[in-house]
């Protein structure tokens, strides 16, 4: 690759393959198990609810899977994303630390998930789907998916957790726009939405009980499939673009590495997709970064949940993950950063935590926005509410710092759709 620097922003060149790290551990992410059985989960057990180009990643041995062309031809239309020198926050803290951002807000639908969105979308339209299914919390997934299936022609039907369906509607609109259906989650539409509503007529919704209707949907229908915007294998490998793009960004400049990065984890696929590829660069001895999991104290799955084989969703309709979890039926408080409101953690993800590649950091929703508002009046651009926690776990870590150190901070998102969040925030309500 070759490397263009203009002004503050380093570019590349799209990846042509995604970098999967499992190829290159000495031990294997633990495998899914059937919800039933308990037995290892084949092929045979996933093909009603993922296409089989997807269920052959989930289980990739190779460490580099060719990024098929139509998709790559969809990612220049904003990548590479920029990595950024955060010049004006480095002021702001005060600190000796040379602090670059890696920007996905530059997507389309103003995240990181348009990465995964795009390939999955493409292989469903490979084998024939016509419509696919899927939850969101914050509502980035959905419009992410609806965009996705807008460029392959698929009808996209999106389960949005209550609290961020009312309190957040121009994701909505957003996902509307491209032409996907919207339901509010827990809905009336399935058999485990209305059970939900009838334990609780006034729950606020989780990730883990939208992922249920949706997934139920797909089940139930030869035409349709489920498609989930986090946490499996073949969503952190996509992910592994951002990563990929930011070692090259950062070699242009910064010759000796990173000595730390920064990402925000709800289901673990933005960090995992950005420190993955600096895990790499670990592995074979050309740096030796610490990477920095922050996630919001009102869901802290990593540092305080349990490592242990649980399900995606609160109905147990999916395989059992091997992760870090809080349990399939914890319910977060409805915090703004609906994104990292998700009781588990991506196997691959946890599996790093496991073996000390990874630590985990809880941030409270308070300090999450202080640092937010922070980064905003020095650079301009404001964070999504989710990457508002990896903002304020490197801000602790280097502000009045002499150290002189490399930090990468992963900018999962932009948070123009999140501003009633940041108001109330400036209002003192948070
Ligand atoms: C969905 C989302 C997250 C959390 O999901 P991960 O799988 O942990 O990346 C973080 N940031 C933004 C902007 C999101 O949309």
């Amino acid at each position: 690759m070759t490397a263009t620097q203009l002004n503050d922003a380093v570019f590349v060149d799209v990846p042509t393959h995604w970098y999967n790290l499992a190829a290159e551990l000495d031990e294997p992410i633990p495998p899914h198990l059937h919800p039933g059985t308990k037995e290892l989960v084949g092929p045979d057990d996933l093909v009603a609810l993922f296409p089989m180009g997807l269920i052959a990643q989930e289980v990739a041995a190779e460490p580099y899977i060719e990024i098929p062309e139509p998709v790559r031809e969809i990612y220049k239309m904003w990548r590479p994303s920029p990595l950024l020198r955060a010049r004006k926050f480095e002021e702001a803290l005060n600190t000796k630390a040379r602090i670059y951002v890696k920007y996905e807000g530059v997507s389309p639908v103003g995240s990181h998930k348009t990465n995964s969105a795009v390939a999955q979308a493409y292989y469903n339209y490979v084998d024939g789907v016509t419509k696919l299914t899927t939850e969101t919390g914050a509502g980035q997934w959905g419009s992410a998916l609806a965009f996705a299936g807008a460029q392959f022609g698929i009808d996209v039907e999106v389960w949005q957790v209550r609290a961020s369906y009312d309190s957040k509607p121009y994701r909505g609109y957003l996902m509307r726009t491209y032409g996907a259906t919207l339901h509010p989650s827990p809905s009336e539409l399935t058999a485990s939405g209305r059970a939900m509503l009838a334990k609780d007529p006034n729950t606020t919704g989780s990730l883990g009980m939208a992922v249920s209707e949706a997934v139920e949907v797909a089940a139930g229908d030869p035409a349709a499939r489920y498609a989930l915007g986090s946490v499996l294998n073949h969503v952190v490998l996509h992910q592994s673009v951002i990563g990929q793009e930011a070692v090259e960004q950062l070699a242009a400049v910064e010759p000796d590495g990173a000595d730390i990065v920064f990402g925000c984890a709800g289901g673990g696929s933005n960090l995992g997709g950005l420190a993955f590829p600096f895990l790499r660069e670990k592995i074979h001895g050309r740096s030796n970064p610490r990477i920095i999991a922050a996630e919001p104290s009102a869901c802290p799955s990593i540092t305080e949940g349990e490592y242990r084989y649980d399900h995606g969703d609160v109905a147990g309709l999916t395989p059992l993950l091997k992760m870090h979890t809080l349990g399939m039926d914890f319910v977060p408080d409805p915090i703004h950063a609906g994104g990292l409101r998700y009781h588990g953690m991506a196997p691959a993800l946890s599996h790093t935590v496991e073996q000390g590649l990874v630590q985990g950091v809880a941030i409270t929703q308070h300090d999450a926005f202080t640092a937010g508002v922070q980064f905003a009046r020095a650079q301009g651009i404001v964070p999504a509410p989710e990457s508002t926690h990896a903002i304020a776990a490197c801000a602790a870590h280097v502000a009045d710092s002499d150290r002189d150190e490399v930090v990468v901070i992963g900018l999962s998102g932009h948070g123009q759709l999140d501003l009633p969040a940041y108001a109330e925030y400036l209002d003192g309500k948070i």
